[in-house]
């Protein structure tokens, strides 16, 4: 999971706590700077910063995580030293510290907002950050623009000892997950549920129970996870976002998401009550 971590105390305000003691949060192209020290992956130790010779397109203080300051950072053609590279958040899990990419998930969703609300998207007119709280503002005709997120029903249909999982077409061959969808203006969760359920795979569902919700920020989806019943209707693929679905026995599964993503975790709860 790509958690927030309880430790994380988000702050506009900077920490007095020495600036070599801090985390840096790099990013450029979405992806994460890091280097391989003794322990496996690390970010780069404060003293090494900034050793980078590169334009930086947006800083951002976070907070602090067990006490210490947080800081992101958007570059743009960075010339690395020997030993680091970037990297995607997916591929850092599992080897880089849990507490540090959800931070880094935090840091990569705000800089994106940020350097896409420059401009007011009323009148448009440059906008300024806010000091009181995690805002853009427009000086012009005073619009506020906030961290963006897009709502996201995710559902794992069951029937019987069976799972329903789809192939989307943009998914890598062999792969297949649980349902999902945006939530459309005006519409509740349960409604988005239904809906994306019946326009996919053709089929009814009952007894939603929710599951549990996930960050997911590529580029600022916040997951939310149901569980329902297969309730009626003849399973058919839409032929546009999904290109083929079916019912699945715990011992014969396909190719899974992301260990790191929601979806596979309501997999894996499947198998672990059904198996
Ligand atoms: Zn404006």
């Amino acid at each position: 999971m790509l958690v927030l971590p309880d430790d994380f105390e988000p702050s506009l305000v900077r920490s007095p706590v020495a600036r070599e003691t801090a985390w840096w949060f790099v990013f450029e192209n979405g992806e994460l700077l890091v280097r391989s020290g003794e322990a496996g992956i690390e970010l780069p130790a404060a003293t090494d910063w900034p050793i980078i010779d590169g334009s930086v397109t947006c800083h951002l203080y976070l907070g602090t995580l067990r006490g210490r300051p947080c800081h992101a950072v958007a570059l743009i053609e960075a010339q690395l030293p020997p030993g680091m590279r970037f990297e995607g958040l997916r591929g850092l899990w599992s080897r880089l510290d849990e507490s540090l990419l959800g931070v880094a998930g935090h840091a990569l969703q705000l800089i994106e907002w940020d350097r896409t609300h420059q401009y007011c998207g009323r009148c448009g007119t440059p906008t300024q950050r806010r000091d009181d709280e995690r805002a853009r503002s427009c000086a012009s005709c005073g619009l506020i623009a906030y961290p963006r997120l897009s709502p996201v029903v995710m559902m794992r249909i069951d029937r019987n000892r069976e799972i329903l999982l789809a192939r989307a077409a943009r998914f890598p061959a062999g792969m297949y997950s649980v349902l999902a969808g945006f939530v459309e203006a005006g519409e509740t969760l349960e409604q988005a549920i239904h809906r994306e359920v019946a326009e996919e795979v053709g089929v009814r569902v009952k007894n939603l129970r929710y599951f549990a919700s996930q960050s997911w920020p590529f580029p600022h989806s916040l997951m939310m996870a149901f569980i329902a019943d297969y309730a009626g209707g003849e399973l058919r693929a839409d032929e546009q976002e999904i290109v083929d679905v079916g019912w699945f026995k715990p011992q014969n599964l396909p190719g899974l998401p992301h260990p790191m993503s929601m979806a596979r975790r309501l997999i894996e709860d499947f198998v672990e009550h059904a198996g």
